[in-house]
């Protein structure tokens, strides 16, 4: 098959730059400047130094990358881990935030981020339903 060229915009940072996605049989080729953009030359040139963009086929297909949730095994700092499903994850998150929330109530549980993105309203959303004020960071500040 041919390699394919998607345009999408790019959200790993504040810029939003427009991106061309160059892909051939379902595996990233690369990723640059949307030359189509016609801010590319003015307000865009983020896009064409941006390491994030250079190493973006290095990030999704680094073996290393996490893309399942890791459960401790064994004593802190002995570095073992175990491969869970989301949905236990998501289980033995929710059962230990409920004991804590029951226990301390739920001004006790704090978070903070960095700069917001578009998922920053699910995690804000999220504190109110749980009854806490406390979250903080730079994109609430
Ligand atoms: S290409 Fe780079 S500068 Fe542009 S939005 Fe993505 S991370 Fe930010």
């Amino acid at each position: 098959m041919s390699e394919q060229v998607t345009r999408a915009m790019c959200r790993w940072c504040h810029s939003m730059c427009r991106v061309a996605v160059h892909t051939k049989d379902g595996e990233l080729v690369k990723i640059e400047e949307d030359q189509t953009d016609p801010r590319v030359n003015m307000i865009f040139p983020p896009t064409r130094a941006c390491v994030r963009l250079a190493g973006a086929k290095e990030f999704i297909y680094h073996p290393d990358r996490l893309k399942f949730p890791l459960k401790r095994k064994g004593e802190r700092g002995e570095n073992k881990w175990e491969t869970i499903s989301w949905a236990q994850a998501v289980s033995e998150i929710a059962a230990k935030l409920a004991e804590i929330v029951k226990k301390f109530g739920p001004e006790s549980v704090a978070t903070t981020t960095g700069t917001g993105r578009t998922d920053l309203w699910v995690w804000q959303r999220f504190m109110n339903v749980l009854g806490s004020p406390n979250l903080g960071g730079q994109g609430t500040i």
